[in-house]
């Protein structure tokens, strides 16, 4: 009898110069938050979005909470940002004191409906955070174009886009500010980590600064304000370099992933399958994502898939319907159908960088078999 298969929703690649690298900061004794691997790590990074400064942290969430801090946001201030994702972004403006306030999802992309922003902004916006979603962009030009009439700052949450584009620029280049993440279900990995970026100097000076405990260029241990150990270390930015040296293969290999998923599935009906493409993107598949019909019918996939050990993940849970955001007395009575049906019905498939052909061909068939 054969081996019983497993296949887990995740599974990162480290093919290229991790191991060297890494080495290389145990040889040298640069294991800390100071080291070559960082500086390197930061520019090459930034060179590659396109973008002037970046700023390595500890994880993509510690990188949000930095932006946002950054905004000097006050009691009141309001944030406009997309209900359907993980709850990072929300945590970062609650705990600066301001109010997120919500917009649906568009359902064919499961991105922010971005036509639903203009009638969210009042006079105490100060900022709109975008999220792209699951491997397709938000459509940009419609939210820079209220940035600009509205005079409001852009922070742009590029946590699952490393290398992807919105009509030919790369997203994470739009933000005032833009944070990425390097956690080890995204395109590349640094174990943990996230990365800020911004054009601006004094920006970029100013999350250096909350990144390590708002030290101050004059006397050490005097602190004017509030800030976090949120270095990266030299390890982490060793193995986030050699992972940057692969971007390109990655970013194929995802599109192999979810290109075969479509082709396989393509005439099976009954689920929703993710889109291609847009008018401004390709899709780069962070993971591969699927909508069942009903919350039972997704239910009986996904156990159906679990029995035979095949791993996956169900959908972010949306904002408004945060336990802890109730309790706190958020998002009273606001309701936003379309992300509700797809946190509801939605799953993914393994689809991480270390999965095998095998896997993946048996995955689409064990799917196939179990969703006809
Ligand atoms: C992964 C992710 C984050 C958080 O990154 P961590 O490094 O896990 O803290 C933030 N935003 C989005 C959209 C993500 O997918």
């Amino acid at each position: 009898m054969s081996e019983q298969r497993v296949v887990p929703v995740n599974t990162p690649l480290l093919s290229g110069n991790e191991k060297k690298y890494i080495l290389e900061c145990i040889d040298t004794g640069w294991i800390s938050s100071e080291g070559e691997f960082i500086k390197q790590f930061e520019t090459q990074f930034a060179a590659y979005i396109g973008m002037n400064h970046g700023i390595a942290v500890s994880n993509g969430s510690a990188a949000l909470d930095i932006a946002i801090q950054a905004l000097n946001l006050a009691a009141g201030d309001e944030v406009i940002m997309p209900t359907f994702t993980i709850i990072s972004p929300a945590l970062s403006i609650v705990r600066a004191g301001a109010t997120p306030v919500l917009v649906d999802c568009d359902p064919a992309t499961w991105n922010m409906d971005v036509h639903q922003i203009e009638a969210k902004i009042t006079p105490k916006t100060k900022a709109i955070l975008v999220v792209h979603i699951y491997g397709l962009p938000v459509d940009m030009d419609p939210v820079l174009q209220l940035c600009k009439k509205y005079n409001l700052k852009l922070v742009e949450d590029a946590a699952e886009m490393h290398g992807q584009t919105y009509n030919g620029k790369k997203c994470g280049s739009f933000g005032d500010i833009s944070i990425f993440s390097f956690y080890p279900n995204k395109h590349i990995t640094s174990g943990e980590g996230g990365m800020l970026l911004t054009n601006d100097v004094t920006l970029s000076e100013r999350c250096k600064k909350l990144r390590n405990l708002a030290f101050e260029p004059g006397r050490r241990f005097i602190h004017h304000e509030l800030g976090w150990n949120y270095r990266m270390t030299n390890m982490q930015a060793a193995i986030g370099l050699a992972q940057l040296e692969n971007i390109d293969k990655h970013l194929v290999k995802k599109r192999e992933i979810g290109n075969y998923y479509n082709h396989r599935f393509k005439n099976l009906g009954g689920v929703q399958l993710p889109v291609p493409q847009t008018a401004y993107a390709e899709n780069i598949y962070w993971v591969y994502a699927m909508v069942a019909p009903t919350e039972e019918r997704c239910q009986i996939l996904v156990q159906e898939l679990g029995k035979m050990n095949i791993g996956t993940r169900p959908f972010f849970w949306c904002m408004h319907e945060q336990p802890v955001f109730q309790k706190m007395g958020l998002f009273k009575n606001e309701r936003y159908p379309n992300s509700e049906k797809i946190a509801r019905n939605g799953f993914y498939l393994p689809s991480g960088l270390g999965l095998s052909q095998a896997d993946l061909e048996f995955v689409a068939d064990k799917f196939i078999s179990i969703a006809s």
